[in-house]
């Protein structure tokens, strides 16, 4: 696996840390999803676990067998989607013991958590993405805890890392609560999150926080114009509006992002050209109605609808190609007439709500985004906000 150029140091000083011993026994990587946690864990591990004096030389049998993710004494857990529940019969993780164990897995469940092995492997900033909540269960838990109850079986230390452990579920992170607290000798405990304000306090304070760095804008056009053969300046759009995340980045693109920006665009062309309200309205009804608006699909709506506003705020100014997030499409910003200031406030503030109404509450995405364009129109109007307002 390759780390990627910004982390470098970072994985240098860590690796160091564990060479001198003075690694903390837990630490708890913090940052985004997708911005390439994992490429610090697999550093790391290896070190612990390297038979070269540490240097995590990659070329040691511990090196190699870690890199494929098969060391006996490198414990890897992340959540999983339990698909076809009812025809269980396999354990998941190799640690688990298939005669003691009390996890029952189908088929299809065992090849997803497969699939996201190799996926580790071959992209650090991939997300899974799946149709069902992936978690990581309590038998799944017990299994790792029933392991490091015994001995390291190479006989020197161990690693145990819990990716997104965040997803825990409820009486799993109580199990796990206990290792955190005392860990077994020669056992390291490497954890992942993003949503660190999820976890128990506890689990917080035994552990070294450690924060990762988003990814630079220029390093995320790079790997994206590699990956998916789009033009720089859409990559570079993308960059921007995934703040940091290669991962995020891919998985904008895979949701059309492009497209949706154009729709979402013209509906403000059409705003701004004073096609009236009836107009707008027809337009949003097309896009929206149905109940076919997926959750996450909104959430990039908004994303969008935000970078517009932004950008149509700093239309005027010099130097647009440094800060208008949609540079790629500059010349279609520069043909716009930007409202007032005082109308993008509005614009803005009426956004915040929808979103909230639309993510917090379970407005339809329909009916959030009816009531954001009257905002924006009736802002025009009167610089007032509709009197009616969302759950
Ligand atoms: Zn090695």
């Amino acid at each position: 696996m390759i780390t990627p150029s910004h982390l470098e140091q970072l994985s240098e000083k860590l690796c160091e840390s564990a060479r001198k011993g003075t690694l903390n026994q837990s630490v708890l990587f913090v940052g985004k999803e997708g911005i390439g946690k994992f490429s610090l864990v697999f550093n790391l591990v290896q070190a612990l676990l390297c038979e070269r004096d540490m240097s995590a030389c990659g070329e040691c049998s511990s090196c190699r067998e870690v890199s494929h993710l098969i060391h006996p004494d490198f414990l890897l857990i992340f959540p999983f989607p339990n698909l076809r529940p009812e025809s269980k019969k396999l354990t998941v993780f190799p640690f688990s013991d298939p005669v003691s164990s009390s996890a029952r897995f189908s088929e299809e469940t065992r090849e997803a958590v497969e699939t996201q092995r190799q996926n580790l492997i071959s992209d650090p900033f991939a997300i899974s993405d799946y149709e069902k909540k992936d978690i990581i269960p309590a038998e799944v838990v017990r299994d790792l805890i029933q392991a490091l109850a015994k001995r390291p079986l190479r006989g020197g230390r161990r690693v145990v890392a819990v990716l997104d452990i965040d997803k825990m579920a409820f009486g799993a992170a109580d199990l796990f609560l206990k290792t955190v607290e005392e860990p077994p000798q020669n056992t390291h405990l490497i954890l992942t999150t993003a949503h660190p304000n999820l976890l128990y306090p506890t689990l917080l304070s035994r552990t070294e926080r450690i924060k990762v760095p988003p990814v630079p804008e220029e390093l995320i056009a790079q790997l994206l114009a590699e990956k998916l053969q789009i033009e720089n300046g859409v990559a570079h759009y993308l960059a921007r509006l995934s703040g940091g995340s290669p991962g995020i980045a891919s998985r904008l693109y895979e949701s059309e992002i492009i497209d949706r920006r154009q729709r979402i665009l013209e509906l403000f062309e059409k705003l701004l050209g004073g096609a009236g309200l009836a107009a707008v309205i027809h337009d949003v009804n097309m896009h929206y109605s149905g109940g076919k608006y997926r959750f996450d699909d909104l959430k990039i709506d908004f994303d969008i609808i935000e970078s517009i506003i932004h950008d149509l705020y700093i239309t005027g100014e010099n130097d647009l190609d440094k800060h208008l997030i949609n540079a790629d499409i500059k010349s279609e910003f520069q043909a716009i007439k930007s409202p007032a200031r005082e109308v993008l406030d509005i614009w803005n503030s009426a956004l915040a709500e929808t979103r909230k109404a639309c993510t917090v509450n379970n407005v339809a995405a329909d009916a959030g985004m009816i009531f954001y364009f009257i905002s924006c129109v009736e802002a025009m109007k009167n610089l007032t906000r509709p009197k009616y307002t969302l759950p």
